[in-house]
């Protein structure tokens, strides 16, 4: 069984780290392709969750706001279950909320492994599980999509521990499509290049101050290399997964789908 042989007339997605950025775009762009969504993210994000609920609304989708760490095990499944209670199933889980500390390798405090590790990777992983579970026990198959990177292709300097986190996003999505295949279930990631959003200036700002040139030098810097001329935006990304969420691509999984404009080529 496969989600094209089995479509339910509703289709309810999650997507975590919501409140922003790329996860935000994903959540208004599901729901413009009929989704009802389960918008996930800290709850010190509450307001900003609140907003794209709104914004839902506005465009006539249906949403509900769980406050959720995906670092948390107990609360990734609170996740699951209370979208099932309030949507009445899952048929898609978007694990995109991630952070990206710069960090120079000899800096490094293995603090800080552990705390890339435990977002960027244990909340895939209990998000990829706990979804798997419930779209097993519905018993017409899903989609596993999670947030990966150009990062987690090839690692780039002074951010090794991000690249390393994404790397494993990769293995626990090849993983996952081995795995949950027999269930109808499909698992694949989202690579993107630059995408300015508030994490990106953020690392922007980090690596301008290591180098000591003005903030944003480096984000106009990966814009003139790229052949499109320009950085993703978090709506480039979210055309990319919603794609990966529909009919159309049944058959894909397993699969790292690079949205880079040209500036990383496979
Ligand atoms: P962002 O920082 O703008 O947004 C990330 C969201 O995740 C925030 O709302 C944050 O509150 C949430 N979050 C962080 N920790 C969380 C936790 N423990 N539990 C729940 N939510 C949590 O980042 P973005 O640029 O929108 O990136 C989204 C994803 O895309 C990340 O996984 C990132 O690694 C990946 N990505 C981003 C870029 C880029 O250039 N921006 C490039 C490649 C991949």
């Amino acid at each position: 069984m496969t989600l094209s042989d089995q479509t339910p007339t509703r289709r309810v997605a999650i997507v975590t780290g919501a409140a922003q950025g790329i996860g935000r775009a994903i959540s208004l762009r599901l729901a413009t392709e009929g989704f009802e969504v389960a918008l996930a993210d800290l709850s010190t994000s509450s307001d900003k969750l609140q907003e794209v609920s709104r914004d839902i609304k506005k465009i006539g989708g249906r949403s509900v706001t769980i406050p959720t760490d995906v670092t948390v095990e107990a609360e990734v499944y609170a996740l699951v279950s209370k979208t099932v209670e309030e949507l009445g199933r899952l048929d898609v889980m978007v694990a995109n909320a991630g952070i990206a500390p710069v960090c120079p390798f000899l800096e490094m405090k293995p603090e800080l492994l552990d705390k890339i590790f435990s977002v960027n990777v244990r909340g895939v992983f209990l998000c990829y599980q706990a979804a798997a579970k419930q779209m097993i026990k519905q018993g017409s198959g899903g989609r596993l999509i999670a947030a990966c990177s150009t990062s987690g292709l090839r690692t780039g300097p002074n951010v090794s521990g991000y690249c390393a986190s994404k790397f494993a996003v990769r293995a626990l999505n090849q993983g996952a499509a081995l795995e949950f295949g027999k269930y109808g279930i499909t698992a694949n990631v989202y690579c993107p290049t630059v995408v300015e959003t508030d994490m990106w200036k953020n690392i922007d700002a980090e690596i301008t101050s290591m180098q000591g040139i003005e903030a944003g030098t480096y984000t106009q810097k990966r814009r003139d290399v790229n052949p499109l001329g320009r950085n993703a935006t978090p709506e480039d990304i979210a055309g990319m997964v919603a794609f990966l969420a529909s009919k159309d691509a049944s058959f894909v999984s397993g699969q790292a789908m690079q949205v880079t404009g040209g500036d990383w080529l496979s």
